[in-house]
């Protein structure tokens, strides 16, 4: 894996330059030096980076392509997009996307009742507002709320029950009637882990059947007017473009019989999300076969066909695209803590005056490994290290001697791969395999990659710096939480290689890239490890400037949580120390000013690393 993939999954938006991964934007800071700096404050733990001007990009390029599509095609309709809050409802993801949205009026989507309440705090005025998922007679009552204050906002109804509500509370009082649209049930489905969401058994959508009952019940209660948006989605991630089409074959055609039995007010088609960002490292396996232009294209083309051959106005265009939009944006930055095999270290070996002859023997070998003898030297230190493993069970060497045999073992082989590490053959690699290095990341898999435990999603990893020397050691990653699930194991088909370093001269850091879609919210507090410390990071010409940093809780917040009262906590373990006995009163401050240090703290690692 060449460049860790970066070419595959970076978007342009990272490039290695002077051995260590850089921004390709503006001044181009190296993440390592970012890091390094900011950790030079005494932070340590995994961080988070987001970079506002990937969003932005992600915005321009979505409204560029179909801006782009729309005028090639002569398109009638207009294009409009939505953020789906639920990809990432923090702060300043939200914030970067309503500053770059405002003059694309990009809207946001919501799909509870948190996520509409900050949709109407956050959504500029003239910008849409869509509200999917299920809704109670409250949320539904919150939807006129917002179309009373102003607020150009959908409610997408999943179910007639929806529908009988919003005749009900528009026959209570006078709010204004929000805007009405209908989630479709369609009948082809989408590709990839998250389908679930299309197809005759989905969990949402009116059926034909329940669509024409919505139309004949908006005229009776005289809000056909309000009906003005069709909707659906066919589940996030697409790896394929042709469900897609499918579907928009059968939402158009939906939409223009709708236009025929008097939906007069329908305007828009609401395509929802499921655009797919690229994870992959290894050329062999990419996440999707199409790219933003053919999807724009093909929706605009697809829709305008429909509706002439109909004979109907081409409709208003909404997608709900939220991992395109945010996925890149954010990377988490993890320390490595440990490499298991450091045992293995050369400083470690122990001669004796007088050594075993096999011994010596590797002691040989190792010294003269050389690129020509390589093959050949490591089958005889294989073919050694088997005897000494005898000689030690029959009692005819000590400790000692088995040690400096491992080690020297081990250097062997390290040495063989490096060397060969150009002409790798399948030999080698089954070694690679079963000599894998662990690398203890200071990060919890369950809080920083969800997707990675639930559904194993790969997300793309590589070191931050070191990029000009060759990394040779077949790599699975640990996570500090103590769960064996906690893992990222070597995988022999898509193969992570990271470098030999000694941990005690210097660090290493890792990167885990297009982490800022759906990880964040869906992160859990296993072992109590919480949202790490997370830095807005803005490139200018000269340099960058944190905008913004938000710590990690800290020990006892998270404790609070979970419902534990900070004070109790805190008093239980004064008045251990107050009762236990001291040397010196001194010893008992010190000690408890200690402990209200470290409960001050986050709960991630802070040995050197
Ligand atoms: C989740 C969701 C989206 C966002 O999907 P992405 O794959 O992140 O683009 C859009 N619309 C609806 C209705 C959703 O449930």
């Amino acid at each position: 894996m060449k460049n860790f993939g970066i070419d595959i999954w970076a978007n342009n938006n990272f490039i290695i330059e002077n051995s260590q991964v850089k921004l390709n934007y503006k001044s181009s800071p190296s993440l390592y030096d970012i890091a390094q700096a900011i950790r030079k404050d005494g932070v340590r733990g995994p961080m988070i980076f987001r970079f506002p001007h990937i969003i932005h990009k992600q915005i321009q390029t979505l409204y560029s392509y179909f801006d782009k599509a729309i005028k090639h095609n002569n398109y009638q309709g207009k294009f409009h997009a939505v953020f789906p809050l639920k990809v990432n409802q923090f702060p300043n993801v939200v914030e970067a996307i309503t500053s770059e949205g405002a003059k694309f009026n990009y809207g946001l989507e919501a799909g509870s009742k948190a996520e509409l309440i900050l949709a109407i705090a956050k959504t500029p005025k003239n910008a849409p507002i869509t509200v999917n998922g299920f809704k109670d007679k409250e949320m539904i009552t919150l939807g006129f709320i917002a179309a009373q204050s102003g607020h150009n906002i959908t409610i997408t109804i999943e179910g007639l029950g929806e529908l009988k509500t919003i005749i009900e509370i528009a026959k209570e009082c006078s709010l204004k009637v929000p805007n009405i649209g209908i989630r479709i049930r369609l009948h082809s489905t989408g590709s990839g882990t998250w389908a679930k969401s299309g197809g005759m058994d989905a969990k949402f959508g009116l059926t034909s059947t329940e669509i024409i009952e919505a139309v004949s019940m908006m005229k009776k209660a005289n809000i056909i007017q309000n009906f003005t948006m069709i909707h659906f989605h066919i589940g996030s991630q697409m790896a394929d473009i042709a469900p897609l089409k499918r579907a928009l074959r059968e939402a158009g055609n939906i939409y223009a019989e709708l236009k025929k039995i008097g939906a007069d007010a329908l305007c828009n088609i609401n395509i929802g999300g499921g655009l797919a960002v690229e994870y992959e490292q290894h050329a062999q396996t990419t996440s999707r076969n199409y790219s933003i232009d053919e999807f724009s294209s093909s929706v605009v083309f697809l829709l305008g066909e429909i509706m002439d051959a109909k004979n109907v106005e081409h409709p208003n265009i909404f997608t709900e695209s939220g991992r395109y939009i945010v996925a890149s944006h954010a990377v988490l930055i993890t320390p490595v803590l440990e490499l298991f095999s450091q045992d293995y270290h050369e400083k470690h070996l122990s001669f004796k005056e007088l050594n075993p002859p096999l011994i010596e023997e590797l002691r040989y070998l190792n010294d003269k490994i050389s690129e020509k003898n390589c093959i050949e030297y490591l089958h005889d230190a294989l073919d050694h290290i088997e005897s000494l493993l005898t000689l030690f069970d029959l009692g005819y060497i000590d400790l000692q001697d088995r040690s400096n045999a491992e080690i020297l073992v081990h250097n062997i082989i390290k040495k063989s791969l490096y060397l060969t590490s150009n002409h790798s053959n399948d030999e080698l690699q089954t070694l690679q395999s079963s000599l894998q290095e662990r690398y203890l990341v200071n990060a919890s898999i369950f809080q920083s990659l969800p997707d990675y435990w639930g559904l194993k999603q790969h997300f793309p990893v590589m070191p931050l710096h070191k990029l000009s020397s060759r990394a040779i050691r077949a790599a699975s990653l640990w996570d500090i939480t103590c769960d064996s699930d906690g893992e990222i194991g070597f995988n022999q088909d898509k193969p992570l290689f990271l470098h030999d370093v000694d941990l005690e001269k210097e660090d290493y850091l890792l990167g885990f890239f297009n982490i800022g879609a759906y990880q964040e919210t869906l992160g859990m507090s296993h072992n109590l490890f919480t949202h790490p410390n997370e830095y807005t990071i803005c490139i200018n010409e000269k340099g960058y400037n944190i905008e913004k940093s938000v710590e990690s809780k800290n020990i006892l917040e998270v404790l609070e949580t979970i419902g534990y009262e900070q004070k109790e906590i805190l008093k239980e373990l004064e008045e251990d120390l107050e009762t236990a006995s001291f040397i010196t009163e001194k010893e008992r401050y010190d000690t408890l000013a200690k402990l209200k240090i470290f409960i001050s703290q986050n709960g991630y690692l802070r040995t050197t690393n």
